[in-house]
């Protein structure tokens, strides 16, 4: 609701950083500028923020927000208005769409974008352009999660809610730098060892903040997890820690992973991992006896060319030791942007519509067909780490992006930008004049998510209630209206009141989410599935070992262990690892407009081990060059315990030195993520 401090005015929404989807209170003065933020005391955050929450608003008020519609001409934008933009694109697309087919243009939802924002970008593509080349930077972390949960659990989604934290006697967290990605989520992951005494159990590359409060820490090398979970899962079948009643009844396939186990000793699984086998055993048997175990990852999981393989041996884990299903249990892959579940969610993606409803499914086709009254495509699109490579071979011709900025997030980021250069038409909807922005034909300034009304889904399903917090210029759009607008021009009419009435078109379509109004949010968030009015949202999926697979029963699949697609050599000699910091968000495109987050991390670094510094004689705040077979940049070094001997790590958010030139765009068959997590590089000093 609407309150007061001083002469500000508070409006309660919810934080546009992270996924673990705080509640806040924005406080603007009589300027109309973003003053101040509160946590509001309900969940998920119980009245808790981080730095990014507590101070991140101000990008808001930043006067280098777009805002006018711009176009290009002879390479320097021009001012234009909203009609000249909107007819200027409309036209470019249905020439582009005339001449090579629908699937010549790819289209971009962003996961800082609303629920609503993102479901009428999806219907766009579907519907307008015809095509299902519909994605967004979801395939860039938990692309793997999606395809792996859904395969072996039926639903690609976190299992339990943040307050079950507090229920769990184990937390095993393994891939993910919590303390920095999730800040929120790690405070609850402390307050339980301390209060409850529960144990925690870190696996990262890194020595992470978290691993400082473990009690039993595994760094194992880069692009290792599925040597390491078949390891542990070796070590719980060896000494008949499994639950086999719930293997029985609620599961198939655990003949498939026992072949596979009895090839992964310890002696071999250490020497893969380089973890000492004590700590391997350890960790397994800690885990296994719980007698409640929860599983937390991200992105050291999901980001590898076996992505899929690696969430689908934590779900081997979880099955085989019936920790899932149950309060104070499960899986919580912890989702990165704000929306990202809830752009998934509504069908961003190039395989689904909303709720996960199959492009390739006739029935849900023909539904869709008949709701939106046009032909649909029937063919999975491509996804957006393709975007660059289709660009250069010229199968791509145009792009209509909604936010997200590829030329800085995607890997092998050189290539990918000589791509887009390639395109015959790119049009981009943002807050800012990004790095994909710049390059762009057309740009079309947007609300930003504090000036929004819709909703958004956060990492535990939560659907909740955004409200504008401060007025937004008189000339910046809604994102849905803006491409509801080029539709509408090219032929497709698309109209809409609000927010809220996209929303009652999404709960149309949309089975798990049928209970969910804006009248229910308003009084409360709902975790998805809601099937009915009455439904009270679902806490914890799986509930009793009911998945949503043939017979109820969840897929174990034994996978076996590959090794990254670039290892060390004697070229490049190290393995290069890249990740998030606390205090910096994706591309930086909100974040460096941000005194307070930019004042404690200003640019890039590189951390290298002191072992490692030592023999190439290179000190900490040196210039070194890091270099890998895409590119090179040029970084300060810094001097840290983090990385493991052999390892070094850079962060992604800076284009001034992006670590994505350096990155690898070897993909999952499956997910088609990135192998973000590890690649081979030189270090130099200057
Ligand atoms: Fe925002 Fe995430 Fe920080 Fe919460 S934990 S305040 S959602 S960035």
């Amino acid at each position: 609701g609407k309150g007061k401090i001083f002469n500000f005015e508070s409006t309660d929404t919810i934080c546009a950083y992270c996924g673990v989807g705080c509640n806040v209170e924005l406080y603007k003065d009589k300027n109309n500028n973003l003053v101040m933020a509160r946590g509001i005391d309900k969940e998920p955050n119980n009245g808790r923020l981080c730095v990014k929450g507590r101070y991140g608003y101000e990008y808001v008020n930043s006067n280098e927000r777009l805002t006018t519609p711009l176009i290009k001409e002879n390479g320097v934008f021009r001012e234009a208005t909203w009609e000249e933009a909107i007819d200027y694109t409309a036209k470019r697309l249905l020439e582009i769409k005339e001449k090579y087919g629908p699937d010549a243009i790819g289209v971009l939802g962003s996961a800082r974008c609303t629920n609503e924002d993102n479901y009428i970008v999806q219907k766009f593509a579907r519907a307008v352009i015809g095509t299902n080349n519909i994605d967004h930077c979801a395939r860039l972390c938990h692309a793997s999660t999606v395809a792996g949960l859904g395969k072996a659990l039926g639903a690609g989604a976190a299992t339990n809610p943040i307050d079950d934290i507090k229920n769990a006697d184990v937390m095993f967290v393994i891939g993910s730098n919590t303390t920095e990605t999730h800040p929120v989520i790690a405070q609850f992951i402390k307050e339980n060892k301390k209060k409850r005494g529960a144990k925690l159990i870190v696996c990262d590359p890194r020595n992470i903040d978290l691993a400082q409060y473990a009690d039993i820490f595994i760094q194992h090398y880069p692009g290792t997890d599925v040597a390491l979970l078949n390891g542990m899962m070796k070590v719980i079948v060896d000494n008949g820690l499994i639950d086999k009643e719930f293997i029985e009844n609620h599961t198939e396939g655990f003949e498939d992973l026992l072949k596979v186990l009895k090839n992964y000793d310890l002696d071999k699984v250490s020497k893969i991992t380089g973890v000492d086998k004590k700590l391997i055993e350890s960790a397994a048997i800690t885990y296994a006896k719980g007698p409640n175990s929860m599983i937390f990852y991200t992105m050291g999981i999901t980001q590898h060319h076996v992505g899929v393989d690696n969430v689908l041996s934590i779900a081997n884990l979880a099955l085989i030791t019936g920790h899932i299903g149950k309060v104070g249990n499960g899986i919580d892959p912890l989702r990165g942007q704000a929306n990202v579940q809830g752009a998934c969610d509504v069908g961003a993606l190039p395989d689904v519509y909303t709720g996960y409803q199959k492009v390739t499914d006739e029935t849900v086709r023909k539904k869709f067909e008949e709701f939106w009254k046009v032909k649909l495509p029937d063919k999975v699109g491509y996804a957006v780490s393709q975007f660059g490579d289709l660009a250069l071979d010229g199968k791509l011709k145009a792009v209509y992006a909604m936010g997200e900025n590829p030329l800085v997030t995607e890997a092998d980021v050189r290539h990918v930008k000589e791509g887009f250069e390639k395109l015959e038409f790119l049009a981009v909807q943002d807050i800012f004049l990004s790095e994909t922005a710049q390059i762009a034909d057309v740009v079309f300034p947007a609300k930003a998510a504090y000036e929004k009304f819709g909703t958004f889904t956060n990492t535990e399903r939560r659907v909740q209630l955004l409200k504008p917090a401060r007025t937004p210029h008189p000339n910046v759009k809604d994102d849905w209206e803006i491409v509801c607008e080029v539709a509408t021009k090219m032929g497709y009419p698309m109209h809409y009141k609000d927010a809220e009435e996209i929303w009652e078109e999404i709960r149309e379509v949309t089975p798990s989410f049928k209970g969910i109004t804006y009248k229910r949010l308003k009084e409360n968030s709902l975790q998805w599935p809601c099937p009915d009015i009455t439904h009270p949202g679902t806490k914890i999926l799986h509930y009793g070992g009911n998945f949503k697979r043939p017979n109820s029963k969840a897929l174990i699949t034994g996978v076996e262990f590959e090794p990254p697609v670039e290892i060390p050599d004697n070229e490049y000699p190290f393995v290069l690892t890249t990740g998030r910091i606390l205090f910096h968000y994706h591309s930086r495109n909100e974040t460096r407009r941000v005194k307070v987050l930019e004042s404690f991390v200003p640019e890039n670094f590189v951390e290298i081990n002191p072992e490692d510094a030592e023999a190439l004689n290179i000190k900490d705040g040196d210039n070194v060059k890091v270099k890998t077979r895409r590119g090179e940049i040029v970084v300060k070094a810094k001097i840290s315990q983090k990385p493991k001997k052999g390892v070094v790590f850079v962060s992604f958010h800076f284009s001034e030195a992006n670590a994505n030139i350096l990155t690898i765009n070897a993909l999952d068959p499956v997910a088609r993520i990135p192998e973000y997590k590890a690649c081979a590089c030189a270090i130099e000093k200057i």
